[in-house]
């Protein structure tokens, strides 16, 4: 952890940063422009329906008989002629004229009271000026600018903070220092190899440019979820001490067309400014998938796209920014992403090995307290094909167990539960098998074990349970290997595909039946056997030739078919035979062993999970009764 993380908290996303004037600006000039239009208009309407004449004007009109009403106020004086007075109030036209200091009004009003017109003596005080200003300018400014602020301010709230229109920090996320250093991700050593020049570059970018170097802008790292890739890209930005920018890439798929590309924008626009830094761009496929319309076009996407090839491009590198982008899809991302200057380093982050699961194992139970049986070793060995997360899971599901046993310390057997939980899901309590399903689920896991357990190069058996898990496998029999294995041999390959059929060779053994419980095995098996056919060269048939390409070097993408199709053809075939071949053979070794088959599986049924070792002992104790037998014979 960095000792000075608390000086700098972190940034929240979403964190409003401009200054009061700048955030009420908007708001202030729209208010003033509405209360200009109020009052153009008002004025307007007011000035139709009077009508200022000169005071000759207003003469002619008294000699002439044509006024009904008459008012004095302090400035003017208000007609109404006859003619008016018989409209409606809003048609009447109200005549003024200014008062002038050098006639007697007295006169006048006598010859109006003759001709029987209204004359209202008292005088109309006329609105001060002050309350005048009040009411015309600084109400309505005021009224409309708190109104215009509280829209904008919950508008803004419903469009996941689009701050003003359009620009929006919302979803962008940035850590001053993310507190992470390559001590805190287990294994990944070449992984991290390979970081470590971005690493030095960040520190000092300088030093680069002085010579003149380049180093590309941005690495793309490669790897299945949880693997540590954004782990990975923190640690480069903790062990740089430098501010951490991330989005993930989905975020980008928004409803918004242009949204996505403005975001982008100001992604760069932030990171430049606190230069050197690091941006993380998580899952960039849904971005940066290849703009083949195989997928089908979208325009949001392919702006997104070009803008953060625009900006990638663009930007200055010897500032020191570098771009971390994390996806385990790299086959369909792109070409243009890929190009030179672009993300065109690509780090493999793999699914760690043995010893970086024990690694793994170490780094997350550093803060936890372990009782004296813990064998990290053996958990490791255990967990072939899991993932960092998995195990940063899989400890802490472990020391969950130890609070609700109310223990101090976590115990193996916390860590081999919780190994259960994580990979097979959680025991399924509520879920009851009948008998009959019982009976056979436990011959078809037996079958598995013992084709197992009776070939010379299969992995041991460790448990075999028919407790039904949420993964909705109803049981399992699980191998643990007796060490890592990079190679197989066609031998070793059909030792496998044996034990993947012995489910289903022992129910229909025993039951005569075929259940849809061995589905998952079958397909297995067959991917395995198309394997040897199309990919590794183990037929008989085909020799050498391979029939397909590898979809993705590292991940289970699909094989593509590269073949005629009448070979292709020939090919499905021989995946047949293969399989019937295993199967015959697993169904040719439950045979022999039918009495140990009964026994165990009966066994299993009462006991519902075994061990590894409990099987063994009965493998044992058959194999000296038959040692007996045979002595008796001869
Ligand atoms: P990804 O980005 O590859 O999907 P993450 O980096 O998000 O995976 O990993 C998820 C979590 O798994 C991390 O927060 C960390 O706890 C754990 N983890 C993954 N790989 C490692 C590793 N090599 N060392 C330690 N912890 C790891
Ligand atoms: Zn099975």
């Amino acid at each position: 952890m960095n000792p000075n993380s608390n000086q700098n908290p972190n940034k929240k996303p979403g964190e409003d940063n401009r200054t009061p004037l700048q955030k009420y600006l908007p708001s202030i000039v729209l208010a003033l422009l509405l209360t200009l239009l109020i009052n153009a208009v008002y004025s307007n309407i007011v000035s139709a329906k009077t009508k200022e004449i000169t005071h000759t004007e207003f003469l002619t009109m008294v000699e002439e008989d044509k006024i009904h009403e008459i008012q004095f106020t302090t400035d003017r004086v208000n007609i109404i002629t006859r003619e008016d007075a018989e409209k409606s109030e809003s048609a009447r036209i109200t005549y003024y004229t200014g008062i002038l200091q050098n006639v007697d009004y007295t006169e006048l009003v006598n010859t109006l009271r003759e001709q029987n017109v209204l004359v209202s003596e008292e005088v109309i005080e006329e609105m001060s000026p002050i309350i005048n200003i009040l009411l015309s300018w600084v109400l309505p400014l005021a009224i409309i600018f708190v109104l215009f602020s509280y829209l904008s301010r919950s508008m803004s709230k419903h469009m996941g903070g689009m701050g003003g229109f359009g620009q929006s920090k919302a979803k962008v996320y940035m850590e001053k220092q993310t507190g992470v250093t390559f001590a805190d991700v287990a294994g990944q050593d070449e992984a991290k190899e390979s970081l470590v020049e971005i690493i030095d570059f960040l520190h000092n970018p300088q030093k680069y440019a002085a010579i003149g170097a380049k180093l590309p802008k941005g690495a793309l790292l490669v790897g299945s979820p949880g693997t540590g890739k954004t782990l990975l890209a923190k640690a480069v930005a903790g062990e740089a001490n430098v501010p951490f920018f991330s989005i993930s890439g989905s975020d980008f798929v928004e409803m918004f067309v242009g949204v996505g590309a403005s975001r982008v924008r100001d992604l760069f626009q932030q990171a430049t400014k606190v230069a050197p830094a690091i941006i993380f761009i998580d899952e960039i496929d849904a971005i940066g998938r290849t703009r083949d319309s195989k997928f089908g076009g979208n325009d949001e996407r392919e702006q997104t796209l070009n803008q953060l090839l625009a900006e990638i491009d663009g930007f200055d590198s010897s500032k020191g920014v570098v771009i971390l982008a994390a996806t385990n899809r790299p086959e369909i991302l792109d070409k243009a992403l890929l190009r030179a200057g672009r993300f065109d380093r690509r780090i493999i982050v793999d699914r760690p090995n043995l010893n970086g699961r024990y690694q793994t194992l170490r780094v997350h139970t550093r803060n936890i307290r372990l009782a004296d049986d813990v064998d990290l070793h053996k958990i490791a060995k255990a967990t072939a094909g899991a993932v960092g997360a998995d195990l940063a899971n899989l400890v802490n599901e472990a020391a969950l167990r130890a609070v609700r046993q109310g223990r101090q310390t976590v115990n193996q057997q916390d860590l081999l539960t919780s190994f259960e939980v994580v990979i097979a899901g959680t025991e399924k309590k509520g879920t009851v098998l009948t008998d009959i399903e019982k009976r056979i689920v436990s011959y078809h896991e037996v079958g598995h074990a013992l084709v197992a357990a009776l070939q010379k190069h299969a992995q041991p058996v460790s448990k075999i349970t028919i407790v039904p898990h949420t993964s909705g496998a109803l049981g399992y029999t699980m191998q643990t290997p007796e060490e890592e294995k990079f190679l197989n041999s066609k031998a070793e390959l059909l030792v496998e595909l044996r034990v993947l059929l012995g489910g289903r060779a022992a129910e229909q053994l025993v039951f005569g039946a075929q259940t849809t419980g061995a589905a998952n095995d079958i397909q297995r098996a067959t991917d395995t056997a198309r394997k040897m056919v199309m990919l590794y060269g183990m037929s008989d048939r085909f020799g050498l030739m391979a029939l397909s390409q590898a979809g993705s070097e590292y991940l289970e993408g699909r094989a593509y078919v590269d073949c005629a199709d009448s070979t292709a053809a020939q090919a499905d075939e021989e995946v047949r035979s293969i399989l019937n071949g295993c199967y015959e053979d697993a169904t040719r070794i439950l045979t022999e062993n039918r009495a140990l088959l009964d026994e165990v599986a009966l066994y299993l049924l009462q006991k519902e999970t075994i061990t590894g070792d409990e099987l063994m002992a009965f493998i044992r104790a058959d194999q000296k009764q038959k040692e007996e037998k045979n002595e008796e014979e001869a």
